[in-house]
């Protein structure tokens, strides 16, 4: 097919194009501006404390995927598919503009012939796809609300406003189709569907319609462009940047803090302690609310949503911003005459909501656009330890960590009483052996979780594991402490005592009790130079019953709940292991409950949660209930602070005789 086409600005005088080039001008000039004050508002944080651009490559494609592949978008049906249409429909209707730009603005001949119907084809379709899409996400926003999903004023504008363009594009090209009767307009299909509409209009007034429609469509689109910047569709920038920017840390580890003792600020009180990066990534946050729909704390009716913490931090970025570009708008203090902005930490930001958090990665996990909303509520707990400005519950932890060098606050001599009666080897008279079995300061102190490291231990010693535990050697390995924002006690004083023990044994690998020891372990001591081979004792019990050292022989009835600790699991993608070892049990049956494995729901107890008060209700209570529900008569679980939430969730609900908590070690050793 040749010659098929059709003349750009048709119907336009000469004028129209310096008028439209002029606008694009002031829009362009508006949006740079827009851009250089958001630019600013990041440089207002402090330096990065990684690199944001390391492994190119791999950011790359990471970018790619998650960017713009919508990877993690289309993990949600509904809105990842609505995301979609609008996103991709955006996308090739902007790349549709260009190439009419390309060929008007330096006179190469693209739109012709079959590449002309291809085109037209796309174009419509793709303009049908976006106001599908603007259509379903006003009636989702609108209509059924899904819980999570809030909108305001600028999500309507902007849909309303994006779906304006769509429908002015197919009036301008339905008017045209109507005024020249081109051969080719069954390919604009929703244009020329349009078309009987206008028949029997004169043809003066078409022509005079469609320059009228034309303006329109130019002036909304070209207002959309320009007021990006100052509008939530600036997610499309910042999100993407943040996904490129993302943190090349383990998933486990949490941002140290360099150089702590001479860091002024090592936490964060006002908007500005926050880095660039991650005042960025409250600009990229696109309030689709699946950190919130996921996020245990907010399940329990606690004053913590993980998204509002982003957009809070964004609304405090955009107030600073805000009173910089219309100072006169802004409340100006009498004294310093600047801008009254509230006060991060306490007005904007609340302490139940900061301290509710059990870091349970759950929020992160489904984030599309990658924000790390644990390392921002941290270091928000930072910034009151630093002031300490800190609930009497979350002093009395640090207080008993610090004193005593574990969280119960018990005497060090009490550490050993676990081993009262059992042949443990020891490091002290060994001196050479392949594992330390790191017990932890629950396995160590815990009564019920004191049986669960005398089974651990009667199993190793059955599979003939060259092993020693510490005993009175062991201290916190800190993890609780550096969760609850006491950074200077973690790195200067916990970590320090553990390498001096590590290297004073030439400790070379490391079997964990506690998921949580284990991630520290694993993720967080190479950040102080401290490098083991790190083991969880589900994964060890796995490997020695696939190596016909252990063998689970006697049968059982048992239906277990299996329960994901979120430091094995979400932290660690370690899924598989502990639900093998638990399989090989012969007779028994595990249930998978509704949220498992990556979308696995908290016990409540991490991230300090185990010894901090906060008004709600109880998330081990819920968790239980959602174990329950699979019809089963004990929760399988890896995790020492699991058990306890587990074990107190049945002695709330007067349980004792029907359903146990037990540690996958138990159940194994059940069997033998
Ligand atoms: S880490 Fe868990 S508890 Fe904390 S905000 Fe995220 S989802 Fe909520
Ligand atoms: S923080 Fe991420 S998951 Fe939460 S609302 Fe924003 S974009 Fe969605």
């Amino acid at each position: 097919m040749k010659s098929v086409g059709r003349e750009i600005m048709w119907n336009l005088p000469h004028l129209a194009a310096v008028i439209m080039y002029s606008l694009l001008g002031v829009v362009i000039i508006i949006f740079a501006w827009g851009l250089y004050e958001r630019i600013r508002s990041y440089r207002r944080g402090r330096a990065e404390r990684e690199d944001r651009l390391d492994n190119l490559w791999d950011r790359t494609v990471d970018f790619l995927k998650i960017g713009l592949g919508q990877q993690k978008v289309l993990e949600r049906k509904v809105g990842g598919l609505t995301h979609l249409a609008i996103y991709s429909a955006f996308l090739v209707l902007f790349l549709a503009t260009c190439l009419v730009a390309v060929e008007y603005d330096f006179g190469i001949r693209i739109l012709d012939g079959n590449f002309y119907v291809a085109f037209k084809l796309f174009a419509n379709a793709f303009g049908l796809i976006l106001l599908a899409g603007i259509f379903i996400a006003l009636v989702r926003r609108h209509l059924f609300r899904p819980r999570g999903l809030t909108t305001d004023g600028d999500d309507l504008l902007q849909l309303l406003l994006i779906g304006a363009i769509g429908v002015t594009g197919f009036l301008v090209e339905a008017v045209r189709l109507a005024a020249t009767e081109p051969v080719v307009a069954p390919v604009s299909f929703v244009s020329n569907a349009i078309v009987p509409v206008f028949q029997g209009v004169p043809l003066s007034n078409l022509l005079s319609l469609h320059q009228g429609l034309w303006w329109t469509h130019l002036l909304l689109a070209f207002g959309f462009l320009a007021t990006i910047p100052f509008s939530k569709m600036f997610h499309i920038g910042a999100g993407a940047a943040n996904i490129f920017l993302r943190t090349s840390r383990p998933k486990g580890a949490l941002q140290p803090v360099p150089n702590i003792e001479e860091e002024e600020k090592p936490g964060v009180v006002d908007v500005e302690d926050f880095s660039w990066k991650q005042l960025l990534s409250a600009d990229a946050c696109t309030k689709c609310g699946r950190c919130q729909d996921e996020c245990p704390a907010f399940a329990a009716e606690m004053s913590l949503s993980p998204r509002d913490v982003v957009l809070k931090t964004r609304e405090q970025m955009s107030r600073d911003l805000f009173s910089r570009l219309v100072p006169s708008a802004a409340t100006l203090d009498k004294k310093t005459g600047k801008p009254v902005v509230p006060a991060f930490n306490r007005d904007v930001l609340f302490p139940d909501e900061i301290w509710a958090c059990t870091t349970c990665r759950a929020c992160m996990q489904s984030c599309p656009v990658l924000i790390e909303h644990i390392d921002m509520i941290v270091d928000v707990r930072r910034g009151y330890v630093a002031g300490a400005k800190i609930p009497d519950s979350v002093r009395t932890a640090l207080r008993k960590m610090g004193d005593t060098g574990n969280p119960w606050g018990l005497p060090q001599d009490d550490r050993i009483r676990w081993a009262d009666g059992l042949a443990v080897p020891f490091a002290a008279d060994k001196k050479e052996f392949e594992y330390l079995y790191w017990v932890g300061c629950a396995g160590a102190y815990d009564p019920r979780n004191q049986k669960v490291t005398r089974t651990i231990v009667s199993l190793l010693n059955l599979a003939g594991v060259n092993y020693a535990t510490l005993g009175l050697e062991e201290m916190c390995c800190g993890e609780s402490a550096r969760r609850l924002g006491e950074e200077g006690l973690f790195e200067l004083g916990l970590v320090e005592m553990v390498r001096e023990v590590f290297a004073s044994y030439n400790v070379r690998k490391v079997i964990t009790q506690c998921p949580h020891c284990f991630n520290t372990f694993l993720n967080e001591y190479p950040q102080f130079g401290v490098n083991v081979e790190v083991i969880h004792h589900s994964v060890l019990l796995q490997d020695l019953i696939a190596q016909g050292k252990i063998v689970p022989s006697k049968p059982t009835d048992r239906l277990v709940a299996f329960h994901d600790s979120c430091y094995l699991g979400r932290h660690n993608d370690l899924y598989d292991a502990p639900r093998e070892a638990l399989q090989a049990i012969p007779g028994i049956t595990v249930n998978e409950p509704e949220k498992s494995k990556e979308r696995g729901f908290c016990c409540g107890a991490g991230g300090g949660g185990m010894w901090v008060e906060v008004p709600g209700k109880r998330i081990n209570h819920i968790r239980f209930d959602q174990l329950m529900r699979t019809g089963a008569n004990a929760t399988g679980s890896t995790c020492p602070y699991c058990l306890t939430m587990f074990d107190d969730a049945i002695k709330f609900h007067n349980l004792e005789d029907s359903v146990q908590a037990k540690d996958i070690a138990e159940f194994i050793a059940e069997s033998l």
